[in-house]
């Protein structure tokens, strides 16, 4: 059973074809700059392993079709192709970011489906509009491959309202549905998985802080696999300080900063997205570079470094105090699974909560999900890869088969 996963931005999508009889990554591919004079495409074959074989291509691609139908040539090719023919692909799992109260799991995409995706937009105004362009694409290219839409946000969707629900006006609820959604909800679901079965334990039993930290971070406090709370809010703006986006911060600050310098909704819209965070503080927002300034004694990347684990281990404190009980604390993505510097400095002074580390163990590096405890913290901390787009293939073929959505990914 074959099932292609999208990932479809603005100008730019993902792909992976995985065969799910082994959870192998058949192919997988990135197309870029849609829209421009040149667009760039990468394919690979066998990504990751020692018979891959990758071929970049840069040709105007005009619009999401024209990139998918020279993908769709690709997956068949009889060198870098992986199939025969496209009715091999038996479903298409799209990522959609926001799926609002509407959309607690998976769903099979319908016209109907489609037009609540779309009513969805102005919460996601940059990422559902995409996700709708790549799903039409799909839908005429592929006409007998069903699509299922797999949303960022269905995880975070078992909330109490003491925990989505804003302090400001109840109509702005009821009106505009100002409420905290979270989102990198298929990474959580899938670390936490992962960490009770890693655990030998049920998932029902399991508590667990994850931290998803990668361009985007956030955290979520998952009780017995369900999410009862997440940093990130209406948007992915709200919570940890990022690459490039502030995080918290005070909401006052922008009534301020309109208020002193003139600058309109959509320049401050741009400053806290785009050139906060990381970057904001000390020009970098990629934690390699971070560490090799601060490796030259850059002041504002040292900075920058402990205000990003602070602001981490602030939310680890707070979920701990949440969850009453902590199992594991996950570190995955990016920035989570390779930097031992950022889990040493989050983890430090921690052992009143029953959280440390081996030094060693966390040095260590490898691919694997992994146990980086210190000895006798009553708190496992784990490294555990995410692999969003195996969820959404996961979670796909459920819909597909008629199961009931579980956690056991
Ligand atoms: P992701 O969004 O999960 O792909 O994570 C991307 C981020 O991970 C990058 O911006 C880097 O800051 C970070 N990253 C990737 N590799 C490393 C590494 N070896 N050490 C530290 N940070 C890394």
């Amino acid at each position: 059973m074959k099932i292609l996963v999208i990932n479809c931005g603005s100008s730019s999508f993902k792909y992976q074809l995985l065969d799910m009889n082994s959870d192998k990554v058949m192919c997988s591919g990135l197309v870029e700059r849609i829209g421009e004079k040149v667009g760039s495409l990468t394919h690979k074959k066998d990504p990751g392993t020692d018979i891959e074989r990758k071929i970049n291509e840069e040709s105007p691609f005009p619009d999401h079709t024209a990139g998918m139908t020279r993908v769709m040539a690709l997956l068949t090719d009889p060198v870098l192709g992986v199939i025969k023919d496209l009715s091999e692909i038996k479903g298409c799992g799209h990522r959609t970011v926001q799926g609002g109260e509407e959309f607690t799991q998976s769903t099979l995409i319908t016209d109907e489906v489609l037009e609540v995706i779309q009513r969805l937009s102005p919460l996601a105004p940059l990422h559902n509009p995409a996700a709708i362009q790549g799903i039409r694409v799909i839908m005429k290219l592929l006409p007998n491959c069903p699509s299922v839409a797999v949303f960022d946000t269905e995880f975070h969707t078992t909330m109490p309202s003491k925990a989505y629900m804003y302090a400001v006006p109840y109509e702005f609820y009821e009106k505009l549905r100002v409420r905290r959604y979270g989102f990198h909800g298929t990474s959580h679901a899938y670390v936490a998985a992962k960490a009770a079965e890693f655990l030998g334990k049920k998932q029902a039993d399991v508590n667990v802080i994850t931290c998803h930290l990668g361009n985007g971070c956030s955290i979520s406090a998952v009780k017995g696999g369900k999410c009862i709370d997440t940093s990130m809010g209406l948007t992915p703006l709200a919570g940890v300080i990022m690459g490039s986006r502030c995080g918290d911060i005070d909401p006052a600050i922008l009534i301020y900063l309109a208020r002193q310098t003139g600058m309109s909704i959509e320049k401050i819209d741009d400053t806290l997205n785009r050139k906060s965070g990381l970057k904001g503080v000390c020009g970098f927002n990629d934690m390699r570079d971070i560490h090799t300034a601060c490796d030259k004694g850059d002041e504002k990347a040292e900075l920058a470094l402990n205000m990003f684990c602070y602001s981490i281990k602030k939310y680890i404190g707070s979920y701990y105090a949440v969850l009453g009980r902590v199992d594991a604390l996950i570190f995955t993505a990016g920035i989570g699974e390779n930097d031992s510097l950022v889990r040493e400095l989050v983890c430090a002074d921690m052992e009143g909560l029953g959280i440390s580390i081996d030094l060693a163990a966390n040095a260590a590096r490898s691919s694997a999900i992994r146990d980086i405890s210190g000895k006798g913290g009553k708190v496992k901390a784990l490294v555990i890869p995410t692999n969003e787009e195996l969820a959404i293939a996961k979670s796909t073929l459920q819909v597909l088969e008629g199961k009931k959505p579980d956690s056991d990914l």
